[in-house]
């Protein structure tokens, strides 16, 4: 199998983290990417690296278009040709519709979907010239079906995926792959820390399997996709929500 330079922006999170490590474990190359804002990059290198992982980290604002620009152009020639691009980074600011201000509105469009082109187009020409490359969206179930306080979140997962299939049609015959992930409820720390008696009254029983999904089963999916098995999706939305959302 190929050995393949694989881009994770926001890999460093609770399903960044997953998807670098089962990146890794297919044989691929992996750098993720951290926000300005993050202090913890050097000590989750190190965390990694006695778990035997060896990621190569750069900081990068995903919704600072020339910073995008920069950092693609380094990785590329520090660590080779970017042929696999996950854009996982992500944020959510909510608020119901009455309340939500501006700046919740912008930053969440910013980084959830200006990050997307910001990182997607300095990548996209050279997998096209190498005939070969794979782009995943890390969408979101409320996306899909709407959720109550995230008109922002929800308008920015659900642009996610017109991106993806109008790009995927542009480079479809040159190789490339652009896919959707849409997660429902996920275990990382953040749902994680839902109070008990709401995860039990009110998540969990939204979900037909009964449980949240695992981290490292998002990380198996984009591993997938990622694979020359999974050449023929392009353009799709792969749903991963334990039946919340069946479509
Ligand atoms: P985390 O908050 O753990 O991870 C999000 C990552 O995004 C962080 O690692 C952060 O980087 C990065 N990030 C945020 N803003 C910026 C920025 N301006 N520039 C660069 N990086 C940035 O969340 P999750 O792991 O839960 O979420 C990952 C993705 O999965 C998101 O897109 C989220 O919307 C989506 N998702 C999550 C679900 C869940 O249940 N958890 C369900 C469905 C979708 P750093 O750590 O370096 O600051």
């Amino acid at each position: 199998m190929a050995q393949r330079v694989a881009v994770v922006t926001g890999g460093m999170g609770g399903i960044g983290e997953a998807i670098c490590m089962k990146l890794a474990a297919a044989g691929h190359k992996v750098v993720t990417t951290y926000s300005p804002g993050n202090t913890r990059s050097g000590e989750w290198l190190a965390a990694m690296k006695t778990k035997g992982y060896t990621f190569h980290a750069y900081q990068v604002d995903v919704t600072d278009f020339d910073a995008c620009q920069q950092a693609v152009a380094t990785i590329q020639s520090e660590v080779g040709p970017i042929d696999i691009l996950v854009n996982n980074a992500g944020i959510t600011k909510d608020a119901s519709f009455k309340k939500m201000g501006k700046a919740d509105w912008d930053a969440v469009m910013r980084t959830n979907l200006d990050s997307v082109f910001n990182m997607s187009k300095p990548v996209c020409d050279g997998m096209v010239e190498r005939g070969w490359g794979r782009v995943i969206n890390v969408s979101s179930v409320n996306g899909q079906k709407g959720a109550f306080g995230q008109t922002n979140y929800s308008a920015a997962k659900a642009g996610m995926h017109g991106f993806t299939k109008a790009l995927a049609l542009e480079v479809a015959r040159k190789g490339v792959t652009v896919n959707t992930i849409s997660p429902g409820y996920i275990a990382t720390k953040m749902v994680l820390a839902v109070p008990k008696e709401v995860m039990d009254t009110k998540i969990l029983p939204q979900i037909p399997l009964g449980r949240l999904g695992k981290p490292e089963e998002v990380g198996a999916l984009v591993a997938f996709l990622c694979s020359e098995d999974a050449g023929y999706f392009t353009g799709a939305n792969l749903a991963m929500n334990g039946g919340q959302h069946m479509q």
